[in-house]
């Protein structure tokens, strides 16, 4: 039936509206597709959506936004001027770093600024700085197109001629040893070596278990840069939301999709409420997981990818606090004492007593966030992923411990100063996304084959059946998952 059909009449279904959904959708709107997709919430964006509580206003899950350059192509390609709908611009300060010992970092976009500030707090040799960031850039240039923008999964990636250079050069990325030790290896002092190892968590890592190749990472916040869409990172979602209807997609919201329908090993369309919906293609933007477990229970699985660790997970308290702070920017941290111990509770599935606290204060850059003299504070710890933890046992512990350190830190007693709160933790973000356990990136990075083990964006057993999103290649976040779309239409059309 789909040989006679000309491609501009078929018809795709996606299944959920997070960012690489929506992604997908004005991609597929652009080939002259008919695109319906179904979203399980009354809302688009999934993890990247808001929340608000009286008069503050929160971004719900991500607040670091790099490569803007993803957002633009899609624009781009659906030949809409970006500027009408969507703004951003590179913060100076990328995160400003607090110890218990009252040391506090700026950690400044220019590299120039970066090395005078460690010079001057941590009496690292400025070169350090630049040694840092080169390789950083080298790794990306070597593996970053072939390992993120293609999918690992199809004879033509390997068949490119970069990818003898990257096997040539493999020895040199770092990949059989963990972050932590090349990091080591680039500096001695332990506050810099905390400050790097960090940046395992932008997966959802352990930084002393995770392949060196993650120190790729800082390449995109530092040379490439941090950037904060006005309005806040929901405009993300918005903006995707808003190009996606101008090119036609249409939006079912409050609809969960119950079954992939398949005919002779075709996805052939889906159900909803038991109603049976045709479909040419579908593409799933629900954790690979549970779209198996849930969307196809008869099929075979695969279940050794299934069953990869998962990432970590996160605790967020949203406050509203009738007060400003001058010491804090966008993005402050506060360091455990320990990050090494602090990474073990985290693999024996609970949350340390001494947690490193991210606080993001999107107020600092988008003014109507929280009244005048106050500011909306999003405070996140990382946690495990549901493994049936007492969790409210955990999280009145954890907050008590989150709320001793910003005392001792910032030197407030900060309990006094909330106005509003509201929580997230791994059993919500299960529920409102379908994230299997509550994971946050979908499986770790822990295993130096990780990049090769998560699910491809096709199904090898299923014709016509796609995946993006985080929880599929090549992995979680924002960009990452941007990238999963721009895959899912590649192999479409190979
Ligand atoms: P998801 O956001 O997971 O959405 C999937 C959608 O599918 C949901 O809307 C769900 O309702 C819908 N759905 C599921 N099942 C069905 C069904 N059966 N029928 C219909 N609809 C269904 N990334 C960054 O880049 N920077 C950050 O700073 C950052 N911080 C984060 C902080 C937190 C607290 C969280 C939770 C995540 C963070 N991330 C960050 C990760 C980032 O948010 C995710 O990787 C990304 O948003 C995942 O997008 P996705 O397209 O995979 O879909």
């Amino acid at each position: 039936m789909n040989d006679i059909k000309s491609t501009n009449q078929l018809k795709v279904a996606i299944i959920g509206a997070g960012i690489a959904g929506l992604a997908t959708s004005i991609r597929m709107a652009c080939r002259g597709y008919e695109v319906d997709i179904y979203e399980g919430n009354a809302f688009p964006g999934g993890k990247l959506s808001e929340i608000r509580l009286g008069d503050y206003r929160f971004d719900a899950g991500p607040s670091l936004f790099t490569m803007p350059s993803y957002v633009e192509a899609l624009f781009e390609l659906a030949q809409v001027p970006i500027e009408e709908y969507f703004k951003y611009e590179r913060l100076d300060i990328v995160c400003n770093y607090f110890w218990e010992d009252g040391t506090q970092i700026s950690a400044y976009a220019d590299p120039t600024m970066l090395a005078a500030e460690l010079h001057h707090k941590l009496k690292v040799d400025p070169e350090v700085v630049n040694r840092i960031l080169t390789d950083s850039q080298r790794k990306y240039d070597i593996c970053g197109e072939i390992f993120l923008e293609k999918s690992l999964h199809k004879l033509s990636t390997w068949l490119q001629p970069k990818i003898l250079r990257a096997m040539v050069l493999i020895p040199t990325l770092d990949l059989f040893k963990s972050m932590h030790k090349v990091n080591s290896r680039i500096t001695d002092n332990p506050k810099l070596i905390q400050l790097l190892n960090r940046y395992a968590t932008y997966n959802g890592s352990n930084p002393y278990k995770a392949p060196g190749l993650l120190t790729i990472i800082p390449h995109f916040e530092y040379n490439i840069g941090a950037f904060v869409p006005h309005g806040g990172m929901h405009q993300i979602t918005q903006s995707l939301f808003e190009l996606a209807k101008m090119k036609g997609v249409r939006f079912h919201f409050n609809t969960n999709v119950q079954r992939i329908n398949l005919e002779d090993d075709c996805a052939r369309g889906i159900s909803i409420n038991e109603k049976i919906l045709s479909y040419d293609k579908v593409v799933s933007n629900m954790d690979v997981y549970s779209t198996y477990k849930k969307l196809l229970p008869h099929e075979n699985h695969p279940e050794r990818t299934l069953a990869q660790e998962r990432s970590t997970s996160a605790v967020i308290f949203y406050w509203g606090i009738k007060q400003e702070f001058d010491s804090l920017d966008v993005h402050n941290i506060l360091f455990s004492e320990n990050y090494q111990e602090e990474f073990k509770t985290l693999e024996l599935k609970s949350i340390y007593h001494d947690p490193t606290v991210y606080i993001n204060i999107s107020k600092k850059y988008v003014a109507e966030d929280a009244p005048s003299g106050c500011e909306n504070w999003f405070v996140m710890v990382n946690s495990p992923h549901r493994a049936g933890q007492n969790w409210d046992k955990l999280i009145a512990e954890t907050r008590n411990n989150i709320i001793a350190k910003i005392n001792r830190i910032l030197k407030v007693d900060i309990e006094s100063l909330i106005v509003v709160e509201s929580l997230l933790d791994p059993r919500t973000i299960e529920s409102r996304t379908s994230s299997h356990l509550g994971a946050l990136y979908g499986s770790s990075s822990n295993d130096k084959m990780a990049a090769f083990m998560r699910h491809a964006n096709f199904s090898s057993k299923i014709k016509d059946l796609y995946f993006c999103g985080g929880s599929v290649h090549p992995g979680g976040g924002i960009p990452l998952c941007l990238l999963s779309a721009k895959i899912v239409d590649e192999i479409m059309h190979e």
